[in-house]
């Protein structure tokens, strides 16, 4: 696994901050978990912001779409937008944010 694009490490949760077991989720699942893998568009969480509470990444779609967004500026810091849609085949931001 590359290095995270995200400020994330093992064992600090990257939504909540607790300290503690994380585990690493792939922020683009499915079909294209192995270019999250690749690419380090990971981030560590805690099994309450991964799967089990509410707000939790694989339960709520509005966190999902908050870490994809996180990921995608972040990612855009060292590569250009086409870049990402080639490897995630979407763009998860606004018009107004790809002037930055
Ligand atoms: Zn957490
Ligand atoms: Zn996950």
């Amino acid at each position: 696994m590359t290095r995270p694009v995200l400020q994330t490490r093992p064992g600090i949760c990257y939504i909540c901050r607790k300290r503690g077991i994380t585990q690493v989720h792939h922020i683009f699942y499915g079909p294209l978990r192995g270019m999250s893998d690749e690419n380090g568009l990971i981030a560590h969480l805690c099994m309450d912001c991964h799967m089990n509470a509410p707000h939790a990444v694989h339960r709520c779609i509005d966190t999902d779409l908050k870490l994809r967004q996180r990921c995608q500026r972040a990612f855009e810091r060292s590569h250009t937008r086409d870049e990402f849609v080639s490897l995630v085949g979407k763009n998860y931001l606004t018009e107004k944010e790809k002037k930055k």
